[in-house]
């Protein structure tokens, strides 16, 4: 039975989903007419053979026109934008046909009343506790009307007969009604309640989003000189040590060098603090463009430099540094007006070898090299 009712609503929302219709409410009343009309459409028709069997033809043309609605209406409301006159032209040709069979019922055959059962269970699920109530009760109306003025049915259906069936009709009636009222009531607030969920959710992914740029901003800071945009002396110690294990462990080669520029501080006195700057941002931008993806380069101090060499041998290292040198003795900072200051630096290197333990040994080996630049006169590798 759920398979069949997983089925149905299998095709239901193939239907459904056609739609042109965007209103949540309308999409919900065209899955209860896709509903009923898949279980009503093989009755009627089954109906309409048997009718066609026995010689009631006419019932049976009434049937046949009434599945040909359900059916094709299934047929164009994927193609329509209001489908709301399609329900009503099924409630009330359902409705007349009830009609129909109660006026043409006989002595022998009076129990298609009992067709009548099931419209106010279908209309109240269709159109709502309100409307279906109200089409329900137009229909027992009528049908106490056609007991009133018709003498013919009362000679079919007894007085008794006819107060039982209004009772257990309005019965019906009122239950179907209540649970619709309710339904449709836990619906609306279960909406609301996942609206809001959704809503929430949002606001959290939005946070969560926001939280992240942050960190990762927060992130960048902690390990940038806002000066020259290079990796700062925290930073660039985490990586060194990193890096540093790793070329003791696997036998890797590993080439520290500090830069500094020299005599910076008279730059700074004669030609003021932002020319000091410029030559800082300079020197940085070429040096980050002449070197290797797997070189790594920091600013550690005021003008002091710090660039980590992997896989390179002395030789290779000291080249490199030979070039960087002339390179950036070469570079030309523009100030005043048309007035151009070349600048020049002293680096130290050291390569680790199997004696050096700890990163700061190699590190100070470095700096001990970089005096050794300054005392030789300045603008050279050591
Ligand atoms: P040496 O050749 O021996 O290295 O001499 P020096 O003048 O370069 O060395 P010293 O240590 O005497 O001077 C470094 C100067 O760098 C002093 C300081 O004012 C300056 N400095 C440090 N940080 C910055 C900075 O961010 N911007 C500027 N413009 N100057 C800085
Ligand atoms: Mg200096
Ligand atoms: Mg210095």
């Amino acid at each position: 039975m759920i398979t069949l009712a997983k089925n149905i609503q299998y095709f239901v929302d193939i239907i459904v989903s056609k739609s042109l219709c965007q209103d949540k409410t309308e999409l919900s009343r065209l899955n209860h007419y896709v509903w009923i009309t898949l279980l009503m459409a093989p009755v009627a028709l089954g109906t309409s053979a048997y009718n066609a069997y026995i010689h009631n033809f006419t019932l049976s043309f009434l049937v046949i026109l009434f599945s040909t609605h359900l059916i094709g209406s299934l047929v164009f409301i994927p193609k329509m934008k209001e489908t709301f006159l399609i329900y009503h032209i099924s409630n009330l040709l359902y409705a007349f046909l009830i009609l129909y069979m109660i006026f043409n019922a006989t002595d022998t055959d009076n129990s298609r009343i009992l067709w009548a059962y099931v419209y106010p269970i279908g209309t109240i699920f269709l159109f709502g506790n309100r409307l279906g109530f109200l089409y329900s009760c137009f229909l027992l109306g009528m049908i106490i009307l056609l007991f009133g003025i018709v003498p013919e049915i009362h000679t079919t259906y007894s007085t008794p007969f006819q107060v039982r069936f209004s009772v257990t009709y309005m019965t019906v009636a009122f239950i179907s009604s209540w649970v619709e009222y309710h339904r449709s009531r836990y619906q609306k607030e279960s909406m609301k309640s996942h609206k809001a969920l959704f809503l929430e959710q949002m606001n959290l992914k939005e946070e969560i989003e926001q939280r992240i740029e942050l960190e990762k901003e927060l992130q960048y800071l902690a390990q940038t000189d806002t000066l020259t945009g290079l990796h700062n002396r925290r930073y660039f110690l985490e990586v060194a040590e990193q890096e540093f294990t790793r070329a003791v462990r696997y036998n890797g080669s590993i080439c520290f060098a500090v830069l500094d520029v020299d005599q910076f501080k008279s730059i700074n006195d004669t030609l003021g603090h932002p020319i000091g700057d410029a030559v800082l941002k300079t020197l940085a931008k070429h040096c980050l463009k002449s070197l290797r993806e797997t070189d790594i380069m920091a600013r550690i101090g005021g003008e002091e430099f710090a660039f980590l060499l992997l896989h390179v041998n002395e030789e290779q290292a000291r080249a490199k540094m030979e070039t960087l040198r002339k390179e950036l003795s070469s570079l030309e900072i523009p100030y005043d007006e048309g007035k151009i200051l070349n600048f020049t630096v002293s680096i130290g290197l050291a390569m680790c070898t199997p004696e050096i333990k700890r990163l700061d040994e190699l590190y100070i080996k470095a700096d001990a090299k970089l005096y050794e630049a300054k005392d030789a006169g300045r603008n050279c590798v050591r």
